[in-house]
């Protein structure tokens, strides 16, 4: 059973929300988690419901329909969401990093047409950077963006995007030729609502985050008109760079919420799994497991709360994110590796969550930039020299 202890780091108001929302979880969403992870498919009543907590934008002003929430706030939403259910934290991140560009790039009438139904819960979203030969080089992506009379002609394809095949609206990067570009790179981001680009949508199967619908986008003379260009022509790779970062603690939160999850449970089980007679807790072996998982455990959360209160400082952040990503995420998984050696057998078992926090958690390494890149971004902030190769970004 879940202990919500005082946590001397968070303000009255941040307790509160913490515990509201991991009430909420508890009792509203926890029980069906299972259910819609055995047929691979997403509760999508959740983002309308969990709107009201501010998991949607709840970061923006309320000029923009947001509750004016700091990041530190945000970490906490989102360590709820991954204790819960890892896949929602990850859906919460696509639909934030949206919600973002759009209000920090959109015309009035981009924002009046999908900011406020996506804060709203009722707009399914995607954000489309890589592709099948571009993953971690951001700036090298080739899907190439020409404007013929009054529409944009999209031609490339686009790999490994949550909720891609299922949503109403999708935030493209695509590359502009140079004489088009305002930017070094060209790097342009697009709406494409589905109700005027025709493109193809598949579904891919992966190990992680199976009720998020990983998906596969290939986009064949498919028109986008002119007036969707969000944020300027060439201005892309800032922009990527501004939700990245965003993501990153998103990520890292969430992680944090996932490990905690997986240490409770252990514990849970470590004092009623009984063998030879006693407790399987009380053998020293498995106590050095659940005391590596606690000590893993709260040293992310310092680093995530650490980012956040950087980030909230109104400084970059590159390092502290880049930080907290990089050893969080793989904490996370670590953790959830010995939480399923606890378990012995019932660890692996798809009855029991603990299968599916190992699969996720290993989900949270790869996306938002993995381990190696966040070293050396690491690295680059060190010693202010990049080991990037060329063309990197
Ligand atoms: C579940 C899931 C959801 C995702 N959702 C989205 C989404 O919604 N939108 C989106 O745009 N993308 C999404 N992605 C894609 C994700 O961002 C990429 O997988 C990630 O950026 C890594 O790219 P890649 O997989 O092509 O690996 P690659 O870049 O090909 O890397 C392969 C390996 O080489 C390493 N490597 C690469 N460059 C270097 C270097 N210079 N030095 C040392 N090592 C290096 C990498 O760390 C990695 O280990 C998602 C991925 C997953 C798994």
């Amino acid at each position: 059973m879940r202990q919500l202890t005082a946590d001397d780091d968070l303000t009255h108001e941040q307790s509160l929300l913490r515990d509201t929302v991991a009430q909420f979880m508890a009792n509203e969403v926890s029980p069906t988690v299972g259910d819609f992870e055995k047929r691979c498919e997403f509760d999508w009543t959740l983002p309308a419901r969990l709107r009201e907590f501010g998991y949607i934008g709840g970061f923006l002003p309320e000029s923009e329909g947001g509750y004016g929430m700091n990041h530190m706030d945000f970490a906490v939403l989102m360590e709820e969401a991954g204790y819960c259910w890892h896949s929602l934290r990850a859906i919460l991140n696509t639909m934030n990093m949206a919600a973002l560009l759009l209000a920090r790039l959109g015309t009035p009438e981009q924002k009046e047409r999908y900011l406020r139904p996506l804060m709203n819960g009722q707009l399914r979203v995607w954000v489309g950077i890589t592709e099948p030969n571009h993953g971690s080089n951001v700036a090298g992506l080739e899907t190439k963006a020409a404007l013929v009379g009054d529409s944009w002609v999209i031609n490339g394809s686009k790999l490994w995007i949550t909720n891609g095949a299922i949503s109403e609206m999708g935030i493209l990067m695509a590359k502009v030729a140079p004489t088009e570009a305002g930017g070094p790179h060209g790097i342009t981001a697009f709406i494409v609502d589905s109700n005027q680009t025709d493109f193809i949508k598949k579904r891919v199967h992966t190990m992680v985050l199976q009720a998020t619908t990983t998906s596969e986008l290939t986009f064949d003379n498919a028109r986008v008109p002119a007036g969707n260009v969000l944020g300027g022509v060439g201005q892309g790779l800032k922009n990527i760079l501004l939700a990245l970062s965003f993501g990153r603690l998103s990520v890292s939160a969430g992680a944090v919420g996932a490990a905690q999850a997986a240490l409770d449970l252990s514990i849970d089980y470590a004092k009623t799994r009984q063998q030879f007679g006693a407790p399987i807790g009380s053998y020293q072996l498995i106590q050095k497991m659940i005391v590596d998982m606690r000590v893993r455990t709260d040293a992310s959360r310092q680093l995530v709360r650490r980012a956040a209160r950087t980030l909230d400082r109104g400084n970059s952040g590159r390092m502290e994110c880049s930080i907290a990503k990089l050893y969080s995420a793989q904490a996370a998984h670590e953790v959830a590796d010995m939480a399923l050696q606890v378990h012995g057998a019932m660890g692996y078992s798809r009855d029991y969550p603990i299968e599916r926090i190992y699969r996720d958690t290993r989900g949270a390494i790869i996306p938002e930039g993995t381990t190696e890149i966040q070293t050396l971004i690491i690295g680059r902030e060190l010693l202010g020299l990049s080991a990037f190769g060329t063309g990197a970004g």
